[in-house]
């Protein structure tokens, strides 16, 4: 078995800070371990060394830090990511191996916006007859079983890859993927006549087009608030994010010695 340096950081990925951070840890010289969760079919691959699966929850995760020789972990999954974030927590604890946080800051209603905050998707769908006609869905494949039920709406869905049933049954699915333009944006919502956009409060600037759009079309949007995550040390840029690493790898580096 090949010998791993001592410095190895993993960094739980699927965002585009994900990659940035692997491009940076690169750049810095610090072995760095991208991992993805595997559910895009051509995911974006950070550069560097990728592994692409779960890890079998918070034992087969402590497993792996431990058989790798994982110095520090990032999570930089997506704020909606729940399960991921709880395993990393609890494996850290488990092995000791210090834990960050990267997650980029959600979106803010600004002047014009009209927004609906809602704490599920379930929330969301119910709220949608009310609202509007014609729905433009982003909120990704794995949740639009919660829409299903809503037989008096068409949707727009836009996501990755082909979603699987149950769907609502007045829908057209786009697949495509980020980043958008305010431009496109506005022309999709025009041409397909959206009155209500939904959307997960993602936050960052790939998909933030789409909310730009909906003021100016004077659209309702209706925003999925993010689930609760574990209370680790948390960053909010990537930046932060490397500086942390550095510190705990000098202070393991500094423990060697
Ligand atoms: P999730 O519910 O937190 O994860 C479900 C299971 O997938 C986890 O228990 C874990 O399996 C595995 N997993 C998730 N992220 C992983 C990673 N980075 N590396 C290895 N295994 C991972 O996550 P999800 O909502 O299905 O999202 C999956 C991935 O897509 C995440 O990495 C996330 O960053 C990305 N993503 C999610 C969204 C979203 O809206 N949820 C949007 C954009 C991107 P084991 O328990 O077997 O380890």
């Amino acid at each position: 078995m090949t010998e791993r340096p001592s410095e190895t950081v993993l960094v739980l990925g699927g965002t585009s800070e994900a990659r940035a951070l692997a491009a940076e840890l690169e750049r810095c010289g610090v072995r760095a371990v991208s991992s993805l969760a595997g559910r895009v079919t051509e995911p974006r691959l950070p550069t560097g060394e990728v592994r692409i699966g779960g890890f079998g929850g918070p034992e087969g995760l402590a497993a792996w830090l431990g058989r790798e020789g994982v110095a520090a972990v990032v999570d930089a999954t997506h704020p909606f990511a729940e399960r991921i974030g709880a395993s990393a927590a609890s494996a850290s604890a488990a092995t000791g191996v210090p834990l960050l946080r990267l997650e980029r800051p959600g979106w803010r209603a600004g002047r014009g916006d009209d927004w609906r905050w809602v704490d599920s998707l379930e929330d969301a769908a119910g709220m949608l007859p009310a609202l509007g006609e014609r729905v433009f869905l982003t909120t990704g494949r794995q949740g639009l079983p919660a829409f299903a039920p809503v037989t008096d709406v068409w949707f727009l869905i836009r996501c990755v890859d082909r979603p699987d049933p149950p769907l609502p049954p007045n829908a057209e699915v786009l697949l495509d993927r980020g980043p958008y333009t305010v431009d496109t944006e506005r022309t999709l919502m025009r041409t397909r006549g959206i009155d209500v956009l939904v959307t997960k409060d993602s936050g960052g600037r790939y998909t933030e087009a789409k909310l730009t759009a909906a003021r100016e079309l004077g659209c309702p949007v209706v925003v999925v608030r993010r689930p609760r995550r574990p209370v680790v040390t948390t960053v909010g840029t990537v930046a932060d994010a490397l500086a942390w690493v550095q510190s705990v790898l000098r202070h393991d580096d500094g423990m060697a010695r």
